[in-house]
């Protein structure tokens, strides 16, 4: 295993890696398939305050509640990985830059996640957006369009519209 979970201050918990990562390595694989709890985008607010919070988007208006280490990852405003969806039900964590040992592993959520929900941001970077949502035009330019080529193809389609 590359990774260990342990706390990180205000956010909770987060994933660390445990040994020098290099750009573009996969640190973690995350299958749904066979995965248990898989809801409808419906349903969401009949879940647990808990398991709404770990809802990922697997398509189809699905979701499945997740407390693999996929999900515990935090979000920052300016993440070291990102997650490469191979399809809805296979993803994979990527680092974006090198990644040093016991540092944690962080993604934007903005990049890759749908829906109406906001939430703090407790990532300290000195361009903190502070409040984070999926909302990917509310990224400043410079870096809508470096990540751009983060964005899995379902999210484009949805931004082109
Ligand atoms: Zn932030």
């Amino acid at each position: 295993m590359t990774y260990i979970i342990k706390t990180a201050g205000k956010k909770g918990i987060g994933v660390f890696v445990k040994r020098n990562i290099k750009k573009g390595e996969v640190i973690y694989e995350k299958d749904y398939r066979g995965h248990g709890k898989i809801v409808k985008a419906k349903d969401i607010p009949k879940l647990s305050e808990k398991d709404q919070n770990h809802v990922d988007y697997i398509g189809r208006e699905r979701y499945a509640v997740d407390y693999s280490p996929i999900s515990l990852i935090n979000h920052s405003c300016r993440p070291n990985a990102y997650i490469y969806y191979v399809n809805f039900l296979l993803k994979k964590v990527i680092a974006m830059d090198d990644i040093k040992k016991m540092e944690e592993i962080t993604v934007n959520y903005i990049i890759d996640t749908t829906g109406k929900w906001k939430m703090k941001c407790y990532c300290k970077h000195k361009n903190c957006l502070h409040i984070v949502s999926s909302d990917y035009f509310k990224l400043p330019k410079d870096l809508q369009e470096k990540y751009w080529k983060y964005v899995p193809r379902w999210k484009k389609r949805m931004l082109r519209k």
